[in-house]
């Protein structure tokens, strides 16, 4: 998303305006206070947290003449004004993300020895460093190992661990923190303040959540919604797709009676009425974390919040690239209505398997209940949620479980530094887990052959090696989505609807 006009203008020009970060803060201005700037620094932290931010005000105070006596740099002397207006030549960002930035690194290392031409030193902002090839790596490194006296290095990423030792241990490192929801919303307060912008202040909350710790995103999002010169939250919602604090409770309300056609009927009336299901299920998973957080003491009701939490976020993972809207909530709804335990699950397994023979659409009605009691789940061993396909079959155990990877998934995608594969590894439905090798299928054929090449493939083996310490092989496979759809919605004509 391009940045609109607040971000760029509400960019803060000292670092006593920097949101967030205080330490940082802190220790940068004592630095620049005793004049013991470093010549290479290294920032790290998710995006939007102020790294970019923070660089520049580091590339000012390097050049300023006329700093006062906090360390901050006067913003008038001709190089601060250079550096604000964005067209100082000795300022020099490089994008490690784009083509481009490769080749800008190969002439580094020619023209970094070059005098700067505009101000007394040249500062490099390499963003994105992480995607450097080790080429470009290599030739960093022999500039860092003998910078001239007139060159400093900033470098700044999201993904810290693919920056190799050398390069680390050459710079002074920061760590960049999400920023607190309650710091977001005090600079949207600003904001909104300068601007004459009334607002109310749930929009916010509403805002600052969903930004998730980023303040490019939240004040990008806040500019995005603001209509004749005000902020509703109605508006808010209607943007973020969010649907009320009500309808998770009734949604609930109906799973603690076990009564699913009521919960069934709220799904399909939140989509008739235009709610953002994903928006939705969010906010129910965020309901039902109150609930459990209120049920410690009471381990029978935790468990089972515990395993609802499981179910919905799996199908809030599912409703990102879903050709019916409404099924990954209503397959999480039935196994929360009829099943108790994940451990009695192995049927819906088989449903998602797509496997003909197993099918339990092919048993005598009704399905559901037949087909537990048939299987005697309650005397499967506890290591059923796994997933293997057989406990008797003589492979070793997988090395991860399903849960471990639900549990830790949102690490996972964090690891996986290309925007595009994550997306598309993001839409994937794990389907068996098998001693080392994790069997993904996807609906959609785009998203599989994004996620299906030998490099892309290697870029999510290594995120989930790096959370869990295991090599694991990724199998990709197109789903047999409409395979699928017609055994769910069997099941579903067959007993549930009218
Ligand atoms: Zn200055």
């Amino acid at each position: 998303m391009a940045d609109l006009a607040f971000y760029r203008k509400y960019r803060p020009s000292k670092f006593t305006n920097l949101v967030g970060q205080p330490p940082i803060q802190k220790t940068l201005l004592n630095a620049i206070k005793s004049g013991h700037l470093s010549h290479a620094y290294l920032f790290c932290g998710p995006r939007g947290t102020g790294k970019t931010t923070t660089a520049r005000l580091v590339a000012k105070a390097i050049n300023c003449i006329a700093p006062d006596p906090n360390g901050e740099s006067c913003n008038k002397c001709e190089y601060c004004t250079l550096m604000n207006q964005g067209n100082c030549v000795d300022l020099i960002e490089i994008d490690a993300a784009s083509n481009r930035g490769i080749d800008e690194i190969r002439d580094l290392r020619e023209k970094i020895k070059f005098s700067p031409n505009q101000t007394p030193h040249k500062v490099y902002i390499i963003d994105e460093v992480h995607m450097l090839t080790t080429p470009a790596f290599n030739a960093l490194l022999k500039t860092l190992e003998e910078p001239p006296a007139h060159a400093y290095f900033v470098l700044a990423t999201t993904e810290v661990h693919k920056v190799p030792e050398t390069i680390i241990s050459r710079c002074q490192r920061f760590d960049f923190r999400r920023i607190d929801e309650e710091s977001i919303i005090d600079r949207l307060k600003y904001i909104a303040t300068q601007e004459k912008i009334k607002y109310e202040d749930e929009a916010l909350t509403w805002i600052a959540q969903s930004a998730e710790g980023g303040m490019r995103d939240a004040i990008n999002l806040f500019e995005q919604i603001i209509e004749d010169q005000k902020l509703t939250t109605k508006h808010v919602k209607e943007i973020l797709g969010v649907s009320s604090h009500d309808n998770a409770k009734k949604l609930f309300q109906s799973l603690e009676k076990q009564d699913l056609k009521t919960a069934l009927a709220e799904i399909q009336g939140l989509h008739q009425e235009g709610h953002d299901l994903y928006q939705f299920s969010r906010e129910f998973m965020t309901y039902l974390r109150r609930q459990l957080l209120d049920a410690i003491g009471k381990p029978e009701l935790a468990k089972k919040y515990i395993y609802w939490i499981d179910l919905f976020q799996t199908a809030t993972i599912e409703l990102k690239d879903t050709l019916i809207a409404q099924l990954p909530l209503e397959i999480a709804i039935l196994k929360a209505c009829f099943i108790e335990e994940e451990n009695k699950t192995n049927w819906f397994t088989t449903i998602l398997k797509g496997n003909k023979e197993e099918s339990p659409t092919q048993e005598t009605k009704p399905i559901i209940p037949k087909k537990i009691e048939e299987n005697g789940l309650q005397s499967l061993p506890d290591e059923s949620n796994h997933l293997h396909q057989t406990p008797t079959s003589k492979t070793p155990p997988p090395v991860l479980s399903l849960n471990e990877i639900k549990i830790n998934f949102q690490r996972i995608l964090e690891q996986i530094n290309t925007p595009s594969v994550r997306q598309s590894f993001n839409t994937g439905i794990i389907t068996q887990i098998q001693e080392n090798a994790i069997h993904i299928e996807f609906q959609s054929k785009f998203h599989l052959e994004k996620v299906n090449t030998t490099i892309n493939k290697a870029l999510i083996e290594n995120a989930f090696e790096k959370i869990f310490n295991q090599k694991i092989r990724l199998e990709c496979r197109q789903s047999k989505m409409e395979n699928l759809v017609d055994q769910t919605l069997e099941i579903f004509g067959g007993e549930i609807l009218d």
